[in-house]
């Protein structure tokens, strides 16, 4: 083992069939027929994933902790106690159903890298910890991001834990069952910086032919929900003109927003994504409904004057029907720009193995958009088949899976040994 000077650091290059192996034995897990998988947040399935990612990590000699909201660090110390650790990873929860790749392949890359640093026998200043953050998804567990964000400060621990699913199940007693809820303090902690490896989740990359994206900023992001109210009463004898059927104002406020979200493309993009119904029972009109939806655009402007234009457009549908709306916002994620420094850092990483880059922008959350409140961090995009993501065609391929950790795994060798 050597500690290389800064300057003549080595040019790295993963083990991509491994990384491939991994990626597919991984995805496996609670797999689905079409494809993909399904391991949303503290299931069974997740459990599996994380066992199997620890009984890996330690074999490649790391040592594992896991924190109270279930976030797992796999770590390689450094020769310099003193310095913070460098972080990189991603998520190993899905989509309900999922692919296997959005996440999977941060977490699984990064302990390919750190595998490829331990055969070129390099000992790195800093630790390296490969992480795993508990629920990035938020399918299952509402906020998305949310072990990053009870990470880097961004969400009380408390609030994280007392999350609860559709069937009131608490997230904290869903960790404990499946032994992830940790006795590591979460967060308050220096770290060097984060590094997470994604696929795009959009079809930019592919279509310009290049394998490496170096992210740049983060676009401007809500969410939204619509809440019609009228009065319940008999739906069989109830007349159509004395109806106050809130189902039936969601079901128009459903099509204005597809209508506003078609007139942002390419700018921005919202479409309602949720839709429940009170008492949901066919011999009742429905006294409430509620329509829920994301929204992204490139200006923040753009995205306030399109959130704007929906509630007043669902007081419209309200008044024409003899019900009432009200739309409540979720705390706003606004844009911000990647330190150029990082950028710089996966150019110069994609330059020196020779892969074409190009900046771009990322349309949706990661858990690098939690981290950025509490290190410098980069996130590195590479193509997925025609852009297809939270869906079982995900699919990347494995020249490109390789291409990513090789410059994921160069972008943990410098910054280790800064
Ligand atoms: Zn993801």
């Amino acid at each position: 083992m050597s500690t290389p000077s800064p300057n003549v650091l080595p040019l790295l290059r993963t083990d991509g069939a491994r990384l491939w192996n991994d990626l597919m034995t991984l995805g496996a897990i609670a797999a689905t027929p079409a494809g993909g998988s399904f391991r949303p947040t503290a299931t069974d399935g997740d459990r599996d994933a994380r066992n199997l990612f620890a009984l890996w990590a330690r074999d490649a000699g790391l040592s594992v902790i896991v924190d109270g909201v279930g976030n797992m660090f796999a770590r390689r110390e450094g020769t310099d106690p003193d310095l913070p650790p460098v972080l990189a990873g991603s998520h190993l929860d899905t989509q309900m159903p999922g692919g296997k790749f959005d996440g999977p392949l941060g977490v699984l890359a990064a302990l390919e890298a750190v595998r490829t640093i331990e055969r070129a026998g390099i000992r790195t200043r800093r630790a390296i910890e490969v992480v795993n953050w508990t629920n990035e998804e938020g399918a299952r567990f509402a906020p998305g991001l949310l072990g990053s964000a009870a990470f880097a400060d961004r969400l009380a621990l408390d609030t994280a834990l007392q999350s609860r699913d559709r069937g009131g199940v608490v997230l904290g007693e869903e960790l404990s069952r499946i032994g992830y809820r940790g006795p590591a303090p979460v967060g308050g902690r220096p770290v060097d910086s984060y590094l997470e490896l994604h696929i795009e989740q959009g079809p930019a990359l592919e279509q310009a032919g290049i394998t490496i994206g170096a992210v740049t900023h983060a676009q401007h992001f809500g969410a939204a929900l619509v809440t019609f109210t009228g009065a319940n009463s008999h739906a069989h004898t109830t007349a159509m003109a004395r109806r106050c059927n809130a189902l039936a104002g969601a079901a128009r406020c459903v099509v204005e927003i597809e209508s506003i979200g078609e007139a942002l493309e390419p700018h921005g993009r919202v479409g309602a994504a949720t839709l429940d119904v009170w008492p949901n029972n066919r011999v009742i009109v429905p006294h409430r409904a509620e329509v829920g939806f994301l929204i992204v655009h490139a200006e923040l402007a753009g995205r306030d004057a399109a959130l704007d234009a929906i509630a007043a457009a669902a007081c419209r549908i309200a008044a024409n029907l003899g019900l009432t709306a009200e739309m409540t916002r979720s705390i706003p994620r606004d844009g911000f720009e990647f330190p150029a420094d990082m950028v710089a850092l996966t150019e110069q990483a994609a330059a020196d193995l020779g892969y074409p880059s190009l900046r771009l922008p990322t349309w949706t959350g990661h858990d690098a958009l939690s981290m950025h409140y509490a290190c410098p961090t980069a996130l590195v995009f590479v193509p997925c088949r025609d852009g297809w993501s939270h869906s079982e065609r995900e699919w990347c391929a494995p020249e490109h899976a390789t291409a990513g950790a090789d410059v994921l795994a160069n972008m943990i060798l410098r910054r280790a040994n800064r």
